[in-house]
């Protein structure tokens, strides 16, 4: 995770690197720290906490420079504290590190012999002392190459010289790292966000590569030294506004956002005069795809979860789904006539990353479902299927989640049309369906003022439950997950029908439960759960859709109703209120909704 910032510059570079951070808080937010040269001194400020606190002390120090680097950390060695803050320097070297250096433990027994004093208990300071060690007899280049050697593990580096105003070392293995072109300066990002304001021309450094960005320069070089040509890249316009507006929160913008990204996806993917799917460049015959193996984590992963359902129902696909952190580590049988499909918001997702490369590696085909198109997992991907929500800053993922539902469903009609599974008829019927959701998910929206009194009881409690079954099990996991990260309300996302297999031991009076039940083919069977639970106790707040013929469901404590609309586009709607019952119980309990606790946006460590 973490977020990195260099700027090499012939002007003042603080002020800019701080403002960069901001933008990079989403990826981790415990600790900041900068470091710049002055009179090529290294000069450091560090700070528990977030940027802002980071800026005032600056302010205090009055901290300068021409060149420097930043960091926003989430910490995976050593607590998050001003000492662990990054950058970590010796007396020769600082340096900023997204990842984890696996052989720390040995690296630092070997320094503690040669002297080197640690500060802090992060796994990083072993890089400035590696390399403050190698450049007592090696040049600059030949350093970062033998030093890169000795590391294990995953890292992008950002490091600056004592002495040395003129050049910094950016360098990656696992972890993305992006490098900026401007006028008369250059720059180095954990992503293409934290350039945006600064440039629109970026490299992305590859797997084991390493740069040495001067002013008006930027080599870059491969693990062995050899120099690499690299493509400029010019950045995508950001067409959705990334401010707050009138909102105080972004989740609840990008909540309120959704009919509209809802809009924007479709509209890229659907042809509405000739009402048809567009999925250009797709680049197989679709017989030869026979199977599909869904991979994510967290909210990514339960938009496969329902993948699954659409594409047994709709297409002869034999479908699996998996984590990426166990898919990567599992001895898969790869099948040639597989697709897959790895699906991440930041398309930076370690695991999902690592799940994609093994798939390369065995040259099987393979599909990027993602929202940063300029990302590590869509360079890879063979097809990449944008989702066009626009940035996502709130950590816990609302938007993402619905244009990855959108975009699976969209492939998955794709698919069934073109394997014959749907007649044309029933194909057009989808994509006229499909056109309404927007206006239906804007309805959804409007029953924002039952879930905000609902949700103090949820706020309050020491647990939950969400149950569903069919389309609506991956919805309440998603739903749990949700209430689990906001809230920090132990919450369980069940199948309705696996109740009674154990979990209903955890009822007792009083327990708030969410029961999602459409008006689906198995409706009737989740009200009889949903009795089950009642007769226990619970207190249940049933999430369902109108229908003419209200059965009107016993002894039910609150009762949501999302408009009617085809079984298969249900989960979306219902996805809605349940972004909205976390949202308001965070909000209930004070909490900082956009940036949870222990939690980063993009999960660049396995
Ligand atoms: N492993 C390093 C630390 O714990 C870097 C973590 C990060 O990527 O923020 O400090």
């Amino acid at each position: 995770m973490c977020g990195i910032v260099g700027i090499i510059s012939s002007k003042e570079v603080t002020g800019r690197i701080v403002s960069s951070l901001k933008k990079l808080e989403y990826r981790g937010y415990d600790s900041a720290g900068i470091a710049t040269l002055v009179d090529g001194n290294i000069n450091e400020v560090k700070c528990e906490g977030r940027v802002d606190t980071l800026e005032k002390d600056i302010g205090k120090f009055n901290l300068t420079g021409n060149i420097g680097i930043g960091h926003v950390r989430w910490a995976t060695h050593g607590k998050p504290s001003k000492i662990n803050a990054h950058p970590h320097s010796s007396d020769q070297v600082s340096v900023v590190h997204n990842g984890i250096i696996e052989n720390s433990t040995i690296l630092k027994k070997f320094l503690l012999k040669k002297g080197y004093l640690f500060k802090s208990q992060t796994d990083t300071e072993v890089i400035a002392h590696l390399v403050t060690e190698y450049l007592k007899a090696n040049p600059l280049k030949d350093t970062i190459i033998k030093v890169l050697k000795k590391l294990n593990g995953s890292f992008a580096l950002g490091i600056i010289f004592k002495g040395q105003n003129n050049l910094m070392v950016g360098a990656r293995r696992g972890s993305p790292l992006a490098v900026g072109y401007g006028l008369s300066e250059n720059y180095l990002g954990s992503d293409s966000y934290a350039l945006k304001s600064m440039t629109n021309k970026i490299s992305y450094l590859d797997d084991g590569e390493f740069c040495i960005v001067k002013q008006d320069e930027i080599e870059f070089f491969d693990t062995h030294g050899s120099k690499v040509n690299k493509k400029v890249m010019n950045l995508s316009k950001n067409e959705i506004n990334n401010d707050k507006g009138d909102y105080k929160y972004f989740m609840e913008k990008e909540i309120d956002e959704q009919p509209s990204t809802i809009k924007s996806c479709i509209n890229e993917y659907v042809d509405k005069y000739n009402n048809q799917i567009n999925i250009y460049n797709f680049p197989w015959k679709i017989s030869s795809i026979k199977s599909v193996m869904l991979i994510g984590c967290g909210t990514a992963f339960h938009s496969c979860l329902i993948a699954k359902y659409w594409m047994e129902q709709n297409t002869t696909l034999d479908v699996s789904v998996d984590i990426a952190s166990e898919f990567r580590y599992r001895k898969v049988r790869f099948k040639k006539n597989c697709l897959y499909i790895v699906v991440s918001q930041s398309g930076e997702t370690a695991d999902t990353y690592a799940a994609l490369d093994l798939c390369k590696k065995n040259k099987m085909k393979t599909c990027a479902v993602v929202n940063v198109v300029e990302s590590s997992i869509a360079r890879e991907a063979d097809l990449v299927l944008p989702i066009y929500c626009g940035q996502e800053v709130g950590v816990a993922s609302t938007k993402a989640f619905i244009g990855q539902m959108l975009v699976l469903y969209i492939l998955s009609t794709k698919i069934s049309f073109d394997q014959k599974c749907i007649t044309k008829r029933e194909y057009q019927a989808k994509i006229k369906n499909l056109l309404t959701l927007s206006n239906t998910a804007q309805k959804t929206l409007k029953l924002d003022q039952k879930i905000f009194n609902i949700s103090k009881v949820f706020a309050n409690s020491k647990g939950t439950m969400f149950l569903g079954r069919g389309y609506s099990f991956p919805i309440a996991l998603e739903g749990a997950l949700k209430l689990k990260e906001l809230a920090y309300v132990h919450a369980e996302g069940y199948p309705a029908g696996e109740m009674k297999h154990g979990p209903l031991a955890l009822i007792e009076e009083g327990m708030p439960v969410v029961v999602l039940a459409p008006r689906d083919e198995h409706y009737k069977k989740t009200i009889s759960n949903m009795q089950e639970v009642i007769a226990r106790g619970a207190k249940v707040l049933l999430i369902t859709n109108k229908n003419k013929d209200e059965v009107i469901s016993e002894n039910v404590w609150e009762e949501i109703k999302v408009d009617k609309l085809d079984n298969e586009l249900i989960p979306f709607l219902m996805t809605i209120p349940l972004q909205k019952l976390a949202f308001y119980s965070a909000l209930e309990k004070g909490y900082d909704i956009d940036k949870p606790r222990n939690l980063a946006k993009s999960v660049t460590v396995e």
